[in-house]
């Protein structure tokens, strides 16, 4: 395997994009190399410019929750193109697919379309502001929530990955209304209530995914609702990855807890560029054009990427994935464990449902600090032996891998024998 052609545009790129890439999530500089450069996928597979052939376990971070170019959706993007891309009016595909998500969260009536997760959560978070009439936002240390000032402080996914603390640029008074709590530890929120009495509401992963996967313990996530109801705050559920992943309707319907305001992304544009953020009609009536907060789009509920939408949940409701997804992801996870101890490694594997990972660590991991404890240095030698056998990794400690409903035996076989390289390779270090 060479990746000649993937270095010789990585540095081409390196002239005019920074760094080469347009997210730093997809720099390959925490595991030492760079970026592998992509010519297609399909199905289970992604294939780069060299023209090595990858069981793909990235999956553009979560949204090719069918596989790559499922069928259904090239024909109905296809269709929609035809028809134009973008018209700064509505069309019916919007109610549509408004209509599916609506439907799939039993307290959401109403639903915005936007462009992307960020979007999504800063909007989420004005409404819950508008709604409420307050101002402070808790959040937990770890989440990420896509790049807006206000949550870019102890945030994970990239900023995990390169150890920052919080972004520069971002003013003082940008985060003055963010506090911070450790995740599985209602204490912590509660300590902020005693000493503010102006708390929007609390925005949460309900399956933490960007510190690595981190599975919210005994009942922490309802306590929290409960315990929100009772101060007047709202329950922000950022759902932009376990959105129609944990399960159709969400982390919410896997866990049994309703959120006030739910955030939307990833899996409902079905790999093209669409967010959302909806709750019941009397927070939504707050949003322009019914109420007094403004959010607003260009392309926001774009047409090719409501076509993408809406065959992809239909799709996925008909092949309703969720069981086979916890039967692979246990295969997946029992080959991790199984491995490691062959080759005395130490291994702490998180999984829920269709997102897992390994930590390069003996503790358990329940909140960033223990997920900091993982040994980057083997995870990135595990990730070259991935990559050489034929396995898509993202390239971070601090990122869930992914399932989709396409993978077949012969795809987890792949998965196995190149597990079985890169636990040997981490066992020689
Ligand atoms: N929230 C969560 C939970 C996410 O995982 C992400 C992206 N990884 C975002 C928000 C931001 O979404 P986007 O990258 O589409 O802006």
């Amino acid at each position: 395997m060479n990746f000649k052609k993937s270095n010789k545009l990585y540095k081409k790129g390196l002239k005019h994009l920074v760094g080469a890439v347009n997210s730093p999530v997809r720099a390959f500089s925490s595991v030492g190399g760079n970026p592998l450069f992509i010519k297609k996928a399909k199905g289970t597979k992604i294939t780069d410019v060299d023209g090595n052939e990858y069981v793909d376990l990235v999956l553009s971070y979560g949204p090719m929750i069918l596989g790559h170019r499922h069928k259904k959706v090239q024909k109905a993007v296809e269709k929609a193109l035809k028809n134009g891309y973008s018209f700064g009016a509505s069309t019916e595909n919007e109610i549509k697919l408004a209509k599916i998500v609506c439907d799939a969260f039993p307290e959401m009536d109403k639903v915005r379309f936007v462009n992307s997760g960020t979007e999504a959560v800063l909007s989420g978070i004005r409404l819950a502001r508008a709604f409420t009439g307050k101002d402070k936002i808790i959040k937990f240390s770890g989440c990420y929530h896509g790049h807006q000032d206000a949550l870019l402080v102890a945030a994970g996914s990239g900023l995990a990955t390169l150890s920052l603390p919080g972004s520069k640029g971002v003013p003082e008074g940008a985060v003055k209304n963010t506090l911070i709590a450790e995740y599985n530890n209602l204490e912590s929120v509660k300590k902020h209530f005693a000493e503010h009495d102006d708390i929007a509401g609390v925005i949460i992963e309900p399956i933490g995914g960007n510190m690595g996967v981190v599975i919210p313990q005994d009942n922490f996530l309802k306590e929290l609702k409960d315990y929100l109801e009772t101060k007047g705050a709202l329950l922000i559920a950022d759902e932009v990855m376990t959105g129609f992943r944990s399960k159709f309707g969400g982390a919410q319907e896997l866990l049994g807890v309703t959120a006030d305001i739910t955030c939307l992304g990833k899996v409902i544009g079905g790999g093209f560029p669409v967010g959302a953020y909806g709750a019941r009609n009397e927070i939504m009536e707050n949003v322009a054009p019914l109420g007094g907060m403004y959010q607003a789009g260009t392309l926001s509920g774009n047409p090719i990427a409501m076509a993408g939408g809406i065959s992809t949940l239909t799709e996925l409701k008909k092949q309703n994935p969720y069981e086979k997804f916890e039967e692979i992801g246990a295969i997946i996870e029992v080959i991790l464990l199984e491995t490691a101890k062959k080759y005395n490694v130490d291994l702490t594997v998180n999984r829920f449902g269709s997102m897992l990972n390994p930590f390069f660590t003996k503790t358990k991991v329940t909140n960033f600090e223990e997920a900091q404890t993982s040994d980057t240095e083997k995870f990135a030698i595990f990730f070259w032996e991935m990559i050489k056998n034929g396995v898509f990794l993202p390239p971070s400690q601090f990122e869930a891998w992914f399932l989709s409903s396409a993978l077949k035996d012969k795809d987890i076989k792949v998965i196995a024998d190149a597990v079985e390289a890169g636990m040997l390779a981490v066992s020689k270090m």
